[in-house]
Order: C-alpha cells, then sequence, then structure tokens
C-alpha cells in the first residue's frame, strides 16, 4: 500500500453509524483472530466513574465548600496550600477512582466479551478498572501511568512505588481536610516528595513494568500483522488521538483483513480510506457492550 493511500486525513461523517450495526461489531468479534482494544476516558464514564456532576459533589462536599472545587479534572491541578491538605484530596480521588470498581459492570463485561480470545488492550486510562474486573493484567498496556503508583517527584530514579496502604490511611487519617504530616510521602532515596506516576510531564517514570507492558503490546502488533484482525475503539475522544486513535486507523489501513470499531458517545467517525471497513458506533458504551454480550452467547463462543 503506497504511503498516500496510508494516510489517515480526520474523521468524516460516513460509514455505519447506527446502535443497529452492533450485529457487525458482534460478527467481527466472532471472525476475529485477534483483538485489539484502545480504552480511553469514556469507557470509564460509561462504568460511572464520571469526574464532575453528583458523583463529585456527593464525594468531595468538604472541599467544594472550602477550595470551590467544580470537578475532580481540575481539582487535580488545584494548588492546595499544603501537602498536608494536597493529600487529603488526592488520597480520596485515587480511593473512589482507583481502589473501588466502578458504579456500573461494563468493564466486566468487555473483559467476558474478550475472554477466550486472543486480545491486547492498549488504554490511557489510569484508573486500574480493567484490573478490579478481572481482565488478564498481562495484556494491558496503561501507556500514561496508575493512580496506584508513585514516584519520585524529581525523579532522581527509575521506580515506581504501590500506595494503597498509605492511600488507604489517609482516608481513613485525614481530619478538616488534612492527613497527618508523617503520611506525606517521600522518595525513599532522595527525600523529595513522591509525585503521582502519571504521565502529565518530562518526569514522568516508565518503570520496568511499563516497558515490559509496552514490550508485550508491541509483540502482539507484530505477531498479528495482516491477519484477521479487529480494531476495537472505545470512548477514545480527542485529546490524545496519537496514542490509540490514529495509530488504529493507520493499522487498519495498513491491512486489508483488518476491521476498525469505534463505539463511543457522541464521537465517532473514521477516515474515508478505510470506511468500508469501520463499523460505528454512537451509543452508550455500557448499553450497547450489554447488547452485544447476548448476541455473542447465540453465536456458539465456547
Ligand atoms: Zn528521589
Amino acid at each position: 500500500m503506497s504511503q498516500q493511500e496510508r494516510t489517515v486525513d480526520g474523521p468524516v461523517p460516513t460509514g455505519r453509524t447506527a446502535p443497529a450495526h452492533l450485529d457487525e461489531l458482534a460478527q467481527a468479534l466472532e471472525q476475529a483472530e485477534a483483538v485489539i482494544v484502545g480504552a480511553g476516558a469514556g469507557l470509564s464514564a460509561a462504568a460511572g466513574l464520571t469526574y464532575s456532576g453528583e458523583r463529585f459533589t456527593r464525594l468531595f462536599p468538604d472541599f467544594i465548600a472550602r477550595y470551590g472545587l467544580t470537578d475532580m479534572y481540575s481539582a487535580g491541578f488545584h494548588p492546595f496550600p499544603s501537602p498536608e491538605v494536597r493529600w487529603a484530596y488526592w488520597s480520596r480521588h485515587i480511593w473512589h477512582n482507583r481502589y473501588e470498581p466502578g458504579p456500573l459492570p461494563t468493564y466486566a463485561r468487555l473483559v467476558r466479551l474478550l475472554a477466550g480470545r486472543e486480545h491486547t488492550v492498549i488504554t490511557t486510562n489510569v484508573d486500574h478498572q480493567f484490573q478490579l474486573a478481572g481482565a488478564d493484567r498481562t495484556r494491558l498496556f496503561y501507556t500514561q501511568g496508575d493512580y496506584g503508583l508513585w514516584q519520585c517527584s524529581v525523579p532522581c530514579h527509575v521506580a515506581t512505588y504501590d500506595n494503597e496502604e498509605t492511600v488507604r490511611e489517609m482516608v481513613l487519617r485525614q481530619r478538616d481536610l488534612q492527613v497527618p504530616g508523617e503520611l506525606v510521602p517521600h522518595c525513599p532515596v532522595c527525600g523529595e516528595p513522591l509525585a503521582m506516576n502519571l504521565r502529565v510531564d518530562a518526569s514522568f517514570v516508565q518503570d520496568e513494568g511499563w516497558h515490559e507492558a509496552a514490550e508485550r503490546h508491541r509483540a502482539f502488533l507484530t505477531a498479528h500483522q495482516g491477519e484477521r484482525v479487529l480494531l476495537l475503539e472505545l470512548g477514545v475522544g480527542a485529546n490524545t488521538p496519537a496514542i490509540i486513535k490514529y495509530p488504529f486507523w493507520a493499522m487498519t489501513a495498513d491491512n486489508p483483513h483488518a476491521t476498525y470499531a469505534c463505539l463511543n458517545l457522541g464521537q465517532v467517525g473514521a477516515p474515508s480510506a478505510i470506511a468500508d471497513r469501520s463499523v460505528l458506533i454512537d451509543a452508550d458504551i455500557d448499553a450497547a457492550l450489554s447488547a452485544l454480550e447476548p448476541m455473542l452467547a447465540t453465536a456458539g463462543r465456547p
């Protein structure tokens, strides 16, 4: 295929967009030799892990009253007056978005759809919901970090630290929107503050686990090049299209046996070059996966 034909040139409103085309997705899943899943923020939102509205006001009424916070996205950047206050906020943010499963079983539905199928998952989500739903962790590639990990803020060394125990203590022992000073985490090597292991700037630490996951994902893509592949994109918005969306379009364009499926609420599209092999489903992801499950069961999978 020529370089020109491989060009992906932005979404066009063609293709099949109605939820009725779930049957095409079901068929593509059944026939796929390999499934490559790409998951973005819309998947977690569909699972009820919303960062604003009722859920935010229910979880953070005290912080809203004192600091005028408006939602969990912007709260992550709020200049809290001290580390003790900052960790009082963040520990609760981490706890409710990383250690508690989402209110809806969306991820569990997806894990069941993938069970028994050759697959890999790449996600920009940092909320660990795939693992909480029982996904095979050796098939997951978390590109942007994990709320459950800390790193040196400098960073003086390449390592990450599980934060579950400390975060639980912070949630339980915070008073008047502050954690006890002794719980504020510091780097065991240089003594500087620990920070979230999130790709927010160039200081993001890619530890051994990150590199192993990246390599497994890359090897999977190589091993299944040219096969009957389903690229299943779920809830990927326009914020960071270079991580999932554009590579998915390019892989579909490169492989005439590939099918691109885009499942999202209000944001679906595919370049014209792959429109005839694209299944675009503009629908609530949880509802769509729920409808898909029985369609697959009747198709006689093991
Ligand atoms: Zn350090």
